[in-house]
């Protein structure tokens, strides 16, 4: 893949795609076909040996996922993009192939309910151990290095809290000790943060949120550099097979065409909503790295475009005032995931965070008052107005 001469906001759009060689077709073909034939046995057996470029069987790649792979590799600034069945399969393909028995994870704290699973999983049957770290000053990762660490794996924004690593601050130490550095982007998409900008190997994403944004889709997707995406390509993705649909991949292909629009219109709502929620009586407290007053904002100015368009807040109250909250609501739904286009509300400590034991959640600020929102694309006015009349009845 080339260097770039065009911005990203182009990319999206374009990114690899020849329409002339498709019949001037502007959408991309799907090729809903699960294997390739050969012209003669000869091209068969090279195709198998890795001698000719071409198409086997479409768990080894398919033309319509193959664009979408190339697409999210230019918009990640990375060398190439793998694709997956969903953001899960992505997580455990890469975790997979990083770690090895009596190797030791190290992670940060508040990651996605189900890479916590995962990790649990690896340790319990195959002896891949791991540990959490808040990774807010250098000593707290140089303290949690271990000998047999292989792989540091970080989420920023930290979810439901919304506080920020410094990749920088990670990506130097882990260099010092030739540790990969692995960042789930989901809540940023590559629009606000290019972590592999700043040095770490391999990024993920669950393409399900901001990539998809339509809320029609499960899917996955990865960037790093090649030798390490051809690696996992031909390991972890096609033997345990966790791969990506081509209608999957086409509507993913559609989705990112907007991404740039979406983004900075999530991001528009977003502060404006932490603006009016700041001012209610029924509010204790907002977090919002696009927020001049977070502890994290001088890390956000460093290495996201802006502030994202997930906010959370506590509410005075506990669990009963919270579901009050969420019942009263008739415009925002009451949903997990982001990043679509309807704004969507949870209650992280019933709800994402529900399986994390209560001590664990409240160290990490999940109380019984935090609410999540993932701001939508709706008038800003009309998704303020719905949270208002519900947080004026918990007052
Ligand atoms: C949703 C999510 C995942 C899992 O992705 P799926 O597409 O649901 O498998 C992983 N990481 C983060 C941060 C997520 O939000």
């Amino acid at each position: 893949m080339g260097k770039k001469n065009t911005r990203f906001e182009t990319e999206v759009v374009h990114h690899g795609y020849d329409s002339s060689i498709y019949h001037g077709s502007l959408a991309p073909p799907i090729f809903q076909t699960s294997t390739f034939s050969f012209q003669t046995a000869e091209q068969g057996e090279n195709r198998f040996a890795g001698e000719e470029e071409g198409y086997i069987y479409s768990r080894l790649g398919n033309p319509t996922v193959k664009m979408l792979e190339d697409r999210i590799a230019a918009l990640e600034n990375g060398e190439a993009g793998l694709a997956f069945g969903s953001g899960m399969a992505a997580v455990s393909a890469v975790l997979i192939a990083l770690t090895k028995s009596n190797g030791h994870i190290l992670c940060s704290q508040g990651i996605y309910g189900c890479t916590f699973g995962l990790l649990q999983l690896l340790k319990n049957k195959y002896e891949v151990d791991h540990s959490f770290c808040s990774m807010q000053t250098e000593a707290d990762i140089r303290d949690a290095i271990r000998p047999e660490t292989t792989c540091i794996y970080i989420e920023t924004p930290i979810n439901p809290t919304m506080a920020l690593i410094d990749i920088e601050m990670v990506v130097s130490i882990a260099k010092e000790h030739g540790i990969k550095v692995v960042v789930d982007n989901t809540f940023c998409s590559p629009y606000l943060q290019q972590p592999l900008d700043i040095g770490c190997d391999i990024i993920i994403h669950s393409a399900t949120k901001y990539i998809g944004g339509h809320g029609d889709v499960i899917a996955g997707l990865i960037v790093g550099k090649k030798e390490m995406i051809q690696e996992i390509s031909m390991t972890t993705l096609k033997d345990i097979g966790g791969v990506m649909s081509p209608f999957d991949a086409w509507l993913l292909i559609r989705g990112l065409k907007t991404l740039h629009v979406r983004m900075d219109r999530h991001c528009d709502n977003a502060e404006y909503v932490i603006e009016q929620l700041k001012g209610h009586e029924a509010i204790e407290s907002v977090y919002y790295p696009g927020d001049q007053n977070n502890p994290s904002y001088s890390i956000m100015k460093k290495q996201m475009k802006r502030g994202g368009g997930l906010i959370s807040f506590t509410i005075k109250g506990g669990k009963k005032e919270a579901q009050k909250l969420l019942n009263e609501l008739s415009l925002i739904k009451i949903a997990v995931s982001l990043g679509d286009a309807e704004t969507l509300i949870q209650h992280p400590a019933t709800m994402t965070h529900a399986v994390v034991p209560k001590e664990n959640r409240e160290q990490m600020g999940i109380t019984d008052s935090l609410i999540r929102l993932s701001v939508g694309l709706e008038a800003k006015e009309d998704i303020w107005n719905d949270l208002k009349q519900a947080l004026d009845k918990i007052v």
